[in-house]
């Protein structure tokens, strides 16, 4: 995370706290049934880790922060757990920070992210690329995946 801020002390985080980690594993599980796949226990520590975290997470804080009891995973566990949440909408890979964060919305093929340059907070929201989608499916392309990625400062960055 950058903190070349002279406010670095007052960055607000919303990583999930214990309370609410819970529900939102809960809520993923049930989605995971309804399309009858399994939040295995790799799969469901990665996402953990991704909720309760202020920032966005690379593979290798994953990895390390694996092991409930400190020890490290596999890398294969931690990309193959990474490419299942993905494939299911309960995370996303921002290209720009090489980072992972969790769905904060209903997991969908578009996702755009305002990702602060001072905290490294990214924070979602809903994009409308409904256009471009279309403008794409009109010249014959079937659309896999659109992550927007606008970087800038946050609210509490430029207040500071
Ligand atoms: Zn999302
Ligand atoms: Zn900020
Ligand atoms: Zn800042």
């Amino acid at each position: 995370m950058p903190d070349a801020c002279s406010h670095h002390d007052q960055h607000l985080h919303h990583g999930l706290k214990t309370a609410d980690l819970g529900p939102a594993l809960q809520a993923a599980e049930a989605r995971c049934t309804a399309v009858q796949e399994r939040l295995t226990a790799p799969r469901r520590r990665v996402l953990e880790l991704l909720l309760k975290a202020d920032a966005p997470l690379k593979a290798y804080d994953l990895i390390a922060a694996f092991g409930t009891d400190g020890g490290s995973a596999k890398p294969p566990t931690v990309y193959r757990a990474l490419e299942f949440l993905e494939r299911l909408g309960f995370a996303h890979r921002i290209e720009s920070l090489n980072a992972y964060v969790p769905c904060r919305l209903e997991g969908g093929h578009a996702a755009a992210f305002l990702i602060c340059d001072c905290c490294g907070e990214a924070e979602e929201f809903a994009p409308d690329f409904a256009a471009q989608l279309s403008a794409a499916e009109a010249a014959g392309y079937t659309v896999r995946q659109v992550t927007l990625e606008a970087r800038g400062l946050c609210a509490a960055c430029r207040a500071s």
